[in-house]
């Protein structure tokens, strides 16, 4: 049976760090590092991520400054919250919960944040220093998957490597990552033929589709690394990811858990960002 990545232990190894930090820049700076969480609507999945991101930074003295808004809101008052908090001394970052009611346009509100408090690296401004490999805000899952892989000594270097999923904020960020890091990356989507036989050949693979146990435990290639990123909650509250764990856990050599794996990371990257935002570390 594979070993599992357990997200939730690594996650909670990070927090101490965090907290260490977060304290020591309060004492320098005189004030916490502040973090703007912005919720339009009320998504249920949303507002549970939304509550988490929150619990999270006051477990860890970061200050949320929580803004919930109408479902009504328009772009321009979204935009105009936004500008007003890339103003403030006290907020080091953004986070505009996605999605968005289909009435407001992501793109414009994603570009109003100011690239050096765009907590989630989603300004096209940072996402192209991503592309070009400058430093810059990283996503938080793409961030934390690498850091898994990372921390369970998996080299991407020359490893063939499957992404599932091209979106802007996991699939194609994660994608880059693994192609910086010298992996051979195959981006496969819902237009992907025969997206079995792509999946067998990957040593590495990165499912971020929000298809539940759509990955066969039969199509790992033996001895593979798993990250599955997908989270499905069905009808009874239970969480799924992307692949049939059951069956893919004794093929692969590394496996993350849904829940448990790379949502906690994802968490704990959100964190991370914000201190090295307050820090003023980005350009
Ligand atoms: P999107 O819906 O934006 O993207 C899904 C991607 O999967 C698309 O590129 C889509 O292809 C592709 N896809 C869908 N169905 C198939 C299929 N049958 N075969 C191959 N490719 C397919 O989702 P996100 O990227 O935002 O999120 C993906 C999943 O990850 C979701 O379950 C989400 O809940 C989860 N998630 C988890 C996080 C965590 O912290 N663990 C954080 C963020 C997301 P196409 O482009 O052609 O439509």
């Amino acid at each position: 049976m594979g070993k599992i990545i357990d997200g939730k232990v690594m996650s909670e190894r990070l927090r101490d760090k965090i907290n260490k930090e977060v304290s020591a820049f309060t004492k320098d700076y005189g004030r916490p590092p502040g973090l703007a969480v912005i919720l339009v609507g009320e998504d249920p999945a949303s507002s549970v991520y939304v509550r988490n991101k929150e619990r999270a930074c006051k477990n860890a003295g970061i200050i949320s400054f929580d803004h919930r808004l109408p479902t009504e809101t328009s772009l321009t008052e979204l935009t105009s919250l936004v500008k007003e908090l890339n103003l403030r001394q006290d907020v080091d970052g953004i986070l505009v919960q996605l999605p968005l009611p289909h009435h407001i346009k992501t793109d414009q509100v994603l570009m109003s944040i100011e690239p050096t408090k765009d907590v989630d690296g989603f300004h096209p401004y940072n996402l192209g220093r991503l592309l070009m490999g400058l430093p810059t805000v990283i996503p938080c899952t793409p961030r934390g998957i690498m850091y898994m892989l990372e921390a369970y000594g998996v080299d991407p270097d020359g490893k063939d490597t499957v992404v599932i999923g091209r979106s802007n904020i996991v699939g194609k960020p994660i994608a880059t990552l693994l192609t910086l890091a010298h992996a051979t990356v195959t981006v496969c989507h819902s237009h992907t033929k025969n997206l079995e036989e792509k999946v067998r050949n990957a040593d590495i693979l990165v499912s971020a589709a929000g298809r539940p146990h759509m990955v066969k435990g039969s199509w790992i290639k033996p001895g593979a690394v798993v990250i599955d990123v997908g989270i499905t909650r069905d009808k009874d509250g239970r969480l799924s990811g992307d692949v049939d764990f059951e069956t893919a856990k004794d093929r692969a050599s590394l496996i993350t858990p849904v829940p448990g794996g790379v949502g906690p990371m994802t968490i704990v990257m959100l964190l991370m960002n914000t201190i090295m935002l307050a820090k003023g570390h980005v350009a």
